[in-house]
């Protein structure tokens, strides 16, 4: 009757014949065929392919011995391809899945203007992303796809964000063999997709333009990324400064125009300092206690310095710091990094203390993120880093091509005046360590700051000399102080330089 006059109620009347029929009659032999003509209505006649799906479903689940199985088996097969509706298990049980990597359920970090979201698999997986753009009411999409894949239903859950960059996340069995992830995305400038091995990761990197341009904007990122640092003292010049700063300098100008004076400035504002905010972060925490040795647990040490460091660097920079962790809590590196973009820091610290097997070997080593040929290095970077020293070989393959837009010099330079300044204000104070020199190397932790950022390898624990002095107050008070001189330092001879061009 529809079909001859296109009247809406007719075909509500055969929507509810076909399932009285399928529901009444589950036994009868045309149970399935009532459930594949309803199939066939919703994804013809009403566009809802969702029901569509749930109708085609049921008979490959329910009815796998029927005449309609295979019919209703191809269509979930379009209908997945085509708009992204999981299969049913069965289907997917059907193809022999132990020959898939598995892919875990995704997780994020996401605030306003930046995302960072980490999809974890069973083993290496090729991947594909691209970008799709907004279509009527559907937001801009960025996919994954992963291949020769599989991923358990439970896992198949939209995940709802909302708060921040990101709409939502969806994860589903796209084909047989393919897992694809997809991002809803509020808004996206800018995207970076790299994995890491061991275990395999994919990291997507996404940042946008933030909907409320207010400069709260790190407020609900902190509360997100939950870094759990309560800081009084929040400095006001932040942006404000940064911008005067480069803007004069474009202009030619001195940079006096652009600076503002009084009696209420800081002393870093008077210095037209253009760093505002400092994430520093302490290696390992909870279940991963880091190296341990003479008694002593990494984790507990860096914990220590690091808030020793944040206390030093807002009384004598007056800037905000914030600590990836204040307690004895676990935090995976690519969550750490994702607090420093996250927090939009202007600067990001990573603290450590170093071992050895043989317990003579002693120093003081700072790191910047770079390829490294460096066996030693390599070494340091894949303990660090939680793997084997073969894995990092592979590393440097991928390393090599999200590094493009790092700050490598930036952060070279930022570790050389801070390793100097620490190594000589060590000195001065009779706590002399030995300067093992500024190295490089691919530590996870580093991957993908946005802002220059260095590792800190503190001292050896396995030394027995040098753990004494890293349980010392004295110490841990002094390499704090230094360590803060040697960012003011770096920060000055980028107002110097900036001061220099300005004038050119
Ligand atoms: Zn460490």
């Amino acid at each position: 009757m529809f079909e001859r006059f296109s009247l809406k109620n007719d075909l509500k009347e055969s929507i509810g014949y076909y399932r009285d029929c399928a529901s009444l009659f589950p036994h009868h032999r045309l149970a399935d065929d009532a459930l594949f003509a309803l199939g066939s209505i919703f994804s013809d006649k009403l566009d809802d392919n969702n029901r569509a799906a749930k109708y085609f479903s049921d008979i490959v689940t329910r009815y796998p011995q029927g005449d309609m199985y295979s019919r209703a088996a191809e269509e979930m097969k379009k209908l997945s391809s085509a708009y992204d509706i999981a299969l049913p298990q069965s289907m997917i049980s059907e193809t022999n899945h132990k020959k898939l990597t598995n892919v875990l359920p995704v997780k994020y970090w996401s605030s306003e203007d930046y995302s960072r979201v980490i999809i974890k698999a069973s083993g290496p997986v090729t991947y594909s992303a691209q970008l799709l753009e907004k279509t009527g009411d559907a937001p801009r999409r960025l996919y994954i796809d992963f291949q020769n894949s599989y991923i358990e239903p439970l896992y198949r859950r939209p995940v709802p964000v909302s708060d921040g960059l990101l709409q939502q996340i969806r994860t589903g069995q796209n084909t047989q063999e393919t897992v694809r992830v997809v991002l809803d995305i509020e808004s996206i400038s800018s995207y970076k997709i790299f994995s890491l091995p061991d275990p395999f990761r994919v990291v997507v990197d996404i940042r946008g333009v933030a909907r409320r341009s207010t400069p709260s904007n790190s407020k609900s990122i902190k509360e997100l990324l939950k870094p759990n640092i309560n800081h009084e003292q929040i400095i006001i010049f932040k942006d404000q400064k940064k911008r005067s700063i480069v803007s004069s300098a474009k202009a030619g100008n001195t940079l006096d125009s652009g600076i503002p004076s009084g009696p209420e400035l800081s002393l870093a504002q008077q210095l037209g300092l253009g760093v505002g905010k400092i994430v520093i972060d302490p290696g390992h925490g909870g279940k991963d206690p880091g190296a341990i040795a003479n008694g002593l647990k990494e984790k507990d040490i860096v914990l220590k310095l690091a808030k020793r460091l944040a206390h030093n660097l807002e009384a004598s920079l007056g800037c905000e710091v914030v600590l990836t962790r204040t307690k004895d809590v676990y935090l995976s590196l690519e969550e750490r990094t994702a607090i420093a973009n996250g927090n939009n820091a202007d600067l990001f610290l990573s603290l450590h203390v170093n071992a050895h097997s043989q317990s003579s070997v002693h120093g003081l080593e700072t790191y910047f993120l770079n390829l490294s040929n460096n066996p030693e290095a390599m070494r340091v970077a894949a303990y660090e880093n939680a793997t084997s020293e073969l894995q990092m070989s592979d590393l440097q393959d991928v390393l090599a091509h999200i590094m493009k837009n790092s700050k490598i010099n930036e952060s070279s330079r930022l570790a050389h005046t801070v390793h100097t300044t620490l190594v000589r204000g060590l000195n001065n104070n009779d706590l002399a360590l030995k300067d093992l020199g500024v190295k490089q190397a691919p530590f996870y932790v580093l991957i993908g700051a946005e802002m220059p950022a260095i590792l800190l390898e503190a001292a050896f624990i396995s030394n027995p000399l040098e753990a004494k002095k890293l349980s010392s107050d004295l110490f841990l008070d002094s390499f704090a102080v230094n360590i803060s001189q040697g960012v003011k330092n770096y920060i000055e001879s980028n107002s110097a330089r900036l001061n220099l061009q300005a004038l050119q």
